[in-house]
């Protein structure tokens, strides 16, 4: 992209970013920068140590493993060999991992509802996300630190 991307904002942003696992076997590209990233404290992501972005599905392009050419996104591309899934609680999403080294990459619905959430501590490029807001939600967690977090993050000023 040659355009100038100082006067719009993140969400507008064209930036195509690359995540990747840390063996590289699964990777993924999304075609701008985020809104934020939460660094959600619930049981599982707490747990993942993650910084989720979230974008719509269509965002998504699985570079690899090559989705089969017969079968769609959701089907080839998020759900691939070479990935593994963990789905627990309501059973609505699937965490899904690289069953070579074990990073968790994304997570996608599995009640046909649309968006996914990426794992930005497995971007390619880092420094492009320096400048994207962090939050902290404990709402998942159902932790009450009233006066302190809400749902955006730190109050605190
Ligand atoms: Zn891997």
């Amino acid at each position: 992209m040659a355009t100038s991307t100082t006067a719009t904002s993140p969400e507008s942003s064209p930036h195509t970013l690359t995540v990747s696992c840390h063996c590289n076997a699964l990777r993924l590209s999304v075609p701008r920068l985020p809104e934020y990233l939460n660094l959600c404290q619930c049981s599982i992501c707490r747990n993942y140590g993650a910084s989720w972005a979230y974008y719509d599905t269509h965002e998504i392009t699985v570079l690899s493993p090559t989705p089969a050419a017969s079968q769609d996104q959701r089907s080839a591309g998020l759900d691939a060999e070479g990935t593994r899934k963990y789905v627990w609680g309501d059973k609505n999403l699937a965490f899904t991992f690289c069953e070579t080294c074990g990073c968790i990459v994304y997570w996608w619905p599995l009640d046909g509802s649309d968006g996914v959430g990426v794992n930005m501590n497995c971007v390619e490029d880092v420094e492009a996300l320096r400048f994207v807001e962090r939050r902290v939600t404990y709402d998942v967690a159902k932790v009450v630190l009233e006066g302190v977090y809400n749902e955006n993050g730190p109050l605190r000023s």
